[in-house]
């Protein structure tokens, strides 16, 4: 189900209600992204070796001090990649070129549908992993903080994603299919209650692990 607050705040209405007609057009491209999108993801589980400055996990050596915050006390990780499929770029990529108006709110949509995927497939693993006593950490995506995007590619190839979900990446690192998201996701016994929307919206301020800014 795809949250239409955070469609409105994608498009940027800070506060404000959007007139009928722009609520209207939401759910027109709601239908429309829900029609084309073919969500599919792909998790590997890894053991971890997290210092104060980086995090070794899958064959990866990953250099981010803020990771390694995010991952304290974690001795597993899960990568993850996600896309919503060819069929959702297409759309968007009529639009830009038919209604320019209507490709800025299929792009809202789609990020919307995006988090919504994400969010459920961490719901998935956290019901699983909790059978094991452990407890998952939010989603930390490379290019987020002082984690590098240069580690995109690596980390690709390690989930096999062009193989599995479909997602390559261009020479100037940009994910295709356009809405797609990597992430890599801390399993710890110690359990901090974390949102799975990321330490942004956490109201856990004296959390040891959250993330920086
Ligand atoms: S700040 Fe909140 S979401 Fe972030 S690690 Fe701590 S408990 Fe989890």
């Amino acid at each position: 189900m795809i949250d239409r607050q955070e469609v409105i705040r994608y498009l940027g209405y800070k506060g404000h209600i959007p007139t009928q007609d722009v609520l209207d057009l939401i759910e027109v491209c709601i239908k429309e992204v829900e029609a084309a999108a073919e969500p599919k993801h792909v998790v590997r589980r890894f053991p971890a070796r997290v210092t104060d400055s980086s995090v070794a996990a899958g064959g990866l050596s990953l250099h981010s001090r803020q990771l390694a915050r995010n991952l304290k006390d974690c001795k597993e990780v899960i990568f993850f990649a996600a896309t919503l499929g060819i069929g959702v770029d297409r759309l968007l990529h009529k639009y830009l070129k038919l209604q320019v108006s209507k490709a800025v709110v299929v792009q809202a949509v789609a990020a919307a549908a995006m988090e919504t995927y994400c969010n459920q497939c961490q719901l998935e693993i956290e019901k699983a992993c909790a059978k094991e006593g452990l407890f998952v950490r939010p989603r930390y995506s490379p290019g987020y903080g002082d984690l590098s995007l240069k580690v995109q590619n690596e980390f690709l190839q390690v989930l096999q994603a062009q193989k599995t979900v479909g997602i390559v990446l261009t020479e100037g690192d940009i994910m295709l299919p356009e809405k797609s998201v990597t992430a890599i996701m801390g399993l710890s016994s110690v359990k901090t209650g974390c949102h799975r929307e990321g330490c942004e919206i956490c109201s856990n301020t004296g959390c040891a692990y959250r993330r920086a800014k």
